[in-house]
Parts: C-alpha cells; sequence; structure tokens
C-alpha cells in the first residue's frame, strides 16, 4: 500500500461573480449584503400562536442550516406569540405581515429581528409609514419591502395590466421611497414572482435601480422536484451576475427541504463552502459495478462528516481514473475491483465488497488528520451532496 500525504481537502472556493455592491444590514445577528456571505432562509408552516410547535419547527430548521426564518403573523393571537419566540428562537425571526400595519408595531416591540410588509397588502400601510419608520428605526430593525406578483398594488396593476417586471420594482422603489423620506433606509427587497424568467428580469431592474440588498425568492415555485428546478434556475442565473444577498426557497414541502436547497445551490455557485460532496458517475453500459447503490451507500457511511471533502464514485476505468484522480478521495471500478484513490494518487486495489469500507475507512482517516470532530451517528447533519457526472 502506498502512503500519501493528505493535506488539507481541496475545496473550490472562487465564486462565481463578483457581487454587486449592496448595502448592508442587519437582521438580528445575521448580516445581508454588502459583503456578507448570501444567507439562506426559510419560513415556518405552523400556526404562529403555537408557540411550541412552531418553535420545534424553528429548532429543526436552525439544525439543518437556516440562517434566518421567518413566521406568519396573520392574527392577534399571533402577534402575541412574537415575544416568547423572538426570544427563544436560536436563529434571527422576522415577522411576516399583511394587512395590518399594527402587528408591524407588534413585531417590532415583541423582539423580532426584522419584519416583511407588502405594499399591496396592507391597507392604509403609506400613512403608517412615517410611524413605522420611527418604531423601526428606535429598535434598530430592518424592513423587507417584500412586493409579491399575487397580491400587487391594485394601482400598478391598472397601469400595467399585470405583474409585468417593471410594475414589481416600481411597487417596491415607490415604497422605499416612502421610507426614504423619512430617513430610513434599513431595508433589503424582494421582488417575487412564480414564473422564474419574469422574476429574473424584475431583480435585474431592481439591482440596477437601487443599492438596497436583495432577498431573493420565486414565488409558489411548486412541489419539491418543480421548485427546486425553478429556484435553481432563477437564483443560478441571479446569484452567476452577482445578484442576491439572502435566498428562501419556496417549496410545496417541509421547509427543511428548502433549506437544503437553497445551501446546495449556494454550494454550487461556490458561495458556501461546500460540505462532503460525492461525485458518482450516472452509470452507463460500461459499467462494470452497481454503481447507484455504491455511491448511496458511501453517502450514508459518510453523512455524518462535517468536512469539506470530494469522493468520487466511479463505475468502470474509462472516465473514473480521471475523477477519482481530481478528487481527494475516490474509486475506479472494474472488474470486480476498485482502484482506491487518494489525492490523485491510486493507494491500493480492493475486491469490489471492500470498496465502500475502504474509502469510508480513508475518510475517517482524512478527518482524523483534519482534527475533525467526528460524529457519524448525528442524525441532524446534513447530508452529503451527491453531483452526478
Ligand atoms: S464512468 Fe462514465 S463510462 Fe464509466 S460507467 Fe460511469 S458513466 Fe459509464
Amino acid at each position: 500500500m502506498t502512503s500519501v500525504a493528505l493535506g488539507i481537502p481541496s475545496v473550490r472556493t472562487r465564486p462565481i461573480a463578483e457581487r454587486r455592491k449592496s448595502r448592508q444590514i442587519m437582521v438580528g445577528s445575521v448580516p445581508v449584503g454588502g459583503d456578507a456571505p448570501v444567507s439562506v432562509q426559510s419560513m415556518t408552516t405552523t400556526l404562529t400562536a403555537d408557540v411550541n410547535a412552531t418553535l420545534q419547527q424553528i429548532a429543526e430548521l436552525t439544525a439543518s442550516g437556516c440562517q434566518i426564518v421567518r413566521v406568519a403573523v396573520p392574527s392577534q393571537d399571533d402577534a402575541e406569540a412574537l415575544p416568547i419566540i423572538a426570544r427563544k428562537s436560536q436563529i434571527p425571526v422576522i415577522a411576516d405581515i399583511h394587512f395590518q400595519p399594527k402587528y408591524v408595531f407588534a413585531a417590532i416591540e415583541a423582539g423580532c429581528a426584522a419584519v416583511r410588509v407588502n405594499p399591496g397588502n396592507i391597507k392604509k400601510f403609506d400613512d403608517k409609514v412615517g410611524e413605522i419608520a420611527k418604531a423601526a428605526a428606535d429598535h434598530g430593525v430592518p424592513i423587507r419591502i417584500g412586493v409579491n406578483a399575487g397580491s400587487l398594488d391594485p394601482r400598478l396593476l391598472q397601469k400595467y395590466g399585470k405583474a409585468t417586471p417593471e410594475a414589481l420594482v416600481e411597487s417596491a422603489l415607490w415604497e422605499c421611497s416612502l421610507f426614504e423620506e423619512h430617513g430610513f433606509r434599513d431595508i433589503k427587497i424582494s421582488v417575487k414572482h412564480n414564473d422564474p424568467v419574469v422574476m429574473v428580469q424584475a431583480y435585474r431592474l431592481l439591482a440596477q435601480r437601487c443599492d438596497y440588498p436583495l432577498h431573493l425568492g420565486v414565488t409558489e415555485a411548486g412541489p419539491a422536484f418543480q421548485g427546486t428546478i425553478k429556484s435553481a434556475v432563477a437564483f443560478g442565473a441571479l446569484l452567476s451576475e452577482g445578484i442576491g444577498d439572502t435566498i428562501r426557497v419556496s417549496l410545496s414541502a417541509p421547509p427543511v427541504e428548502e433549506v437544503k436547497v437553497g445551501a446546495a445551490i449556494l454550494e454550487s455557485l461556490n458561495l458556501r463552502e461546500r460540505g462532503l460532496e460525492i461525485v458518482s458517475c450516472p452509470s452507463c453500459g460500461r459499467a462494470q459495478v452497481d454503481v447507484y447503490t455504491l455511491a448511496e451507500q458511501v453517502q450514508a457511511g459518510l453523512a455524518g462528516l462535517k468536512i469539506p471533502l470530494r469522493v468520487a464514485v466511479m463505475g468502470c476505468v474509462v472516465n473514473g481514473p480521471g475523477e477519482a484522480r481530481e478528487a481527494d478521495l475516490g474509486v475506479a471500478s472494474g472488474n470486480g475491483k476498485g482502484q482506491i484513490f487518494v489525492k490523485g494518487e491510486v493507494i491500493k486495489t480492493v475486491p469490489e465488497s471492500q470498496i465502500v469500507e475502504t474509502l469510508i475507512e480513508e475518510a475517517l482517516r482524512m478527518a482524523e488528520e483534519m482534527g475533525v470532530e467526528i460524529d457519524l451517528d448525528d442524525e441532524d447533519a446534513p447530508g452529503p451532496e451527491v453531483v452526478v457526472r
């Protein structure tokens, strides 16, 4: 067996584009905008007034890597639950307010890290902007102006005929201007649409016209598969132009799934350090092992390993050695055997039945050399990212 110096696993940290220069706001302890990393947020699906259920879901979201959480506040009962939720949550809580300006004041008083308002939905909101700006400024609470295609200001709907990119942007900037009149600029903006093309156009336009940090979202993106595709495509287009400071993937699925998708999008674009990444081939007629099972077993075996490690699982000797060499650790299979690579060099060849255990053994050795704590039983640990080549 050859001994190979392990070193630090290679992580591709070069981001995809220079970030748009935006002003920075603080959502509780999380900076948004400026040079802050793009953050991932989600929204609870529980009744906010059900404090225990909401805090339980926030804890699950926190464990999955969510950095900011939003809770809906449609009623007085929900508003009354905010102080305890804001105090007990480990991540900043944003109150999502529609229809009632009085809940904005309640959320600010409750210690929420930010408040989201929808200019299209809050009755007499414009008249209250002065008071809201003062309360928010006094408490250091930023406001998200969250325009949504489905609830566009009727005035703009009439002017543009539908929720065009221009209409969404005009609505957001109009609301911003009202706050600016009161000297308040602690703002972030979203202009969400369910069509990724319209959404991308709206954010591009918005990015040209202001320096506020932008919260990206495709609204009502759909069930997990469709919503993931729509969000990944739209966020990818914008983030690859440097646009976007915080993201929320909206899925008709448990919110933890939104966080996983959001984190994976950022990792794919090198906007967040990658964790454990399994690079596995899609298999084809040349495969000499069951690649799917092999990749699944390696993934399951390393699920709790929290190190930036790229592990290649390849089905044959055509592309296998090349990919395996590029990875920190890899296997190229063939003839009932697996060539095990560490840092580009073959360290041994093992029978097919020992491929999985050998890869896991080597990954643990690498983690240990890096002084990383190993807890493969940690159920909360996000699983590795799987990339199929
Ligand atoms: S490495 Fe490529 S050629 Fe070989 S089995 Fe996998 S997909 Fe097929």
